[in-house]
């Protein structure tokens, strides 16, 4: 196996490298290390300096404002980047640029395309994810939310919830139920729709951290215009497929990164407590590591994959399933090393919600807790929890036979 990246790959890695060394301070330590306001204000002039450099969206047509560069300079960006320490941009770029972006490349009218990918990439426009409600998670097929025509607009009922970040959206993409008398696969759009609009009622909700990290949203009689559907009337099942490959798969580049940078303060953090001669945290130690290395060359073979085929398959959940089991591991030690001091919260709180806390992070308790332990348990949870990752294995890759309906 050749595991190293052609010519022009590590051309591109060191243009990245020197903008890097141009563009960040001397004594940069890494987006964790400065304080949540600090890093609050840094990140929207970093998202800038990305955006203006044509960093983000790097791999997108320049006509629609990227950067018009390869799938695989995009991956090494990615990747450099991450060992830089510093973010690919905002946490709302997860699901504007990586979601809905990455999928309006694939899926929308040229319209739409010019459009809305200006306004993902510069931050105008934020995008929520709206798709799942009380009686439609892991069977997302059964979305009852529902959505008419009415003249030039679709007329949207109904209610999602778990939206992250839905108080900070200006748009939501939603999976609505646009023919009732469909097969359940076979009536749901994938719709547009302002969060500004008469009708629309976003809901906080308090969740383990005592953050409101996400929403429940209502609709009533709420309009969009009809233009503000993406792929087929009723045939919304296969691009909401497509979005869930970008939001499962592309970490693919970045996860053995940031995980091996929390692996690193793991060590450092059972050094501090003097644990670091315990014969069984050393030996879950050296399983975190390999488990780290595996998920690298895991990472490798999927990365390959997307590059050769342009697409993220049923390989996503390949990486998603096993970055999510670990991390709850890796969780379970941090906590066992911290012993009775991880029920004393202090340090500084991590800023994002999922995966590792931000790499250069301090090794404070507050971290541990957050991070690792509470939102670790959701990350088995959302974009499809452990159990739906293995059907799809079962069914996609291994081709056992369907789950019965
Ligand atoms: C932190 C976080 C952020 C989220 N953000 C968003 C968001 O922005 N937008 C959005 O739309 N949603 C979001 N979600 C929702 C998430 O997608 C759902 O929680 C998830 O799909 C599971 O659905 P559910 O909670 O309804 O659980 P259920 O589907 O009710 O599942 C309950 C349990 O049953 C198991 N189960 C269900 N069906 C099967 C089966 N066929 N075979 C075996 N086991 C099964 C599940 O694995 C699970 O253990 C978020 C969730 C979390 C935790």
């Amino acid at each position: 196996m050749d595991l190293s990246y052609p010519v022009e790959a590590e051309v591109f890695r060191g243009e990245v490298r020197a903008f890097l060394a141009a563009n960040l301070p001397e004594d940069w330590r890494g987006i964790g290390a400065l304080s949540n306001e600090e890093a609050e204000a840094f990140t929207l002039t970093w998202r800038r300096t990305l955006f203006e450099c044509g960093m983000l969206g790097i791999a997108w047509p320049a006509e629609y404002g990227g950067g018009g560069r390869t799938k695989l300079e995009q991956v090494v960006l990615a990747e450099e980047l991450a060992r830089a320490r510093v973010p690919m941009g905002r946490v709302a770029d997860t699901t504007s640029v990586k979601m809905m972006g990455n999928t309006l490349l694939r899926w929308g009218t040229e319209e739409q395309k010019r459009r809305f990918l200006p306004g993902i990439l510069s931050g105008d426009e934020v995008w929520v994810q709206g798709y799942s409600e009380p009686d439609a998670g892991s069977d997302l097929a059964s979305v009852s939310l529902r959505a008419r025509r009415d003249g030039d607009d679709w007329v949207i009922d109904g209610q999602k919830i778990w939206t992250s970040r839905g108080e900070e959206g200006t748009w939501i993409f939603l999976l609505a139920r646009t023919n009732p008398d469909a097969p359940k696969h076979r009536g749901i759009s994938f719709l547009l729709c302002r969060l500004d609009a008469p009708g629309v009622e976003v809901r906080p909700i308090r969740v383990l951290t005592g953050q409101t990290e996400f929403c429940e949203i209502f609709f009533t009689d709420v309009h969009t215009p009809a233009e503000n559907v993406i792929g087929p009337v009723d045939g919304g099942w296969a691009v909401a497929m497509t979005l869930l490959g970008h939001e499962r798969g592309e970490e693919a580049a970045t996860n053995p990164i940031l995980f091996r940078a929390e692996l690193d303060r793991l060590i450092d953090l059972a050094r501090s407590q003097g644990r670091d001669r315990d014969a069984v945290i050393r030996d879950r130690l050296a399983w975190c590591y390999t488990m780290v290395e595996v998920m690298r060359f895991l990472g490798y073979r999927i990365l390959t994959s997307y590059l050769q085929s342009g697409e993220m398959g049923p390989e996503a959940s390949v990486s998603k399933l096993f970055w999510s089991e670990y991390h709850q591991k890796a969780a379970d030690l941090a906590l066992e090393i911290l012993g009775a001091r991880a029920l004393i919260r202090e340090g500084r709180r991590p800023l994002k919600h999922f995966r590792t806390d931000e790499p250069g992070a301090p090794n404070t308790t507050n971290s541990w807790i957050d991070v690792c332990l509470l939102n670790a348990r959701a990350g088995t949870v959302y974009a499809g929890t452990s159990q739906i990752q293995r059907n799809i294995l079962g069914e996609s890759i291994l081709g056992l036979p369907k789950e019965p309906a």
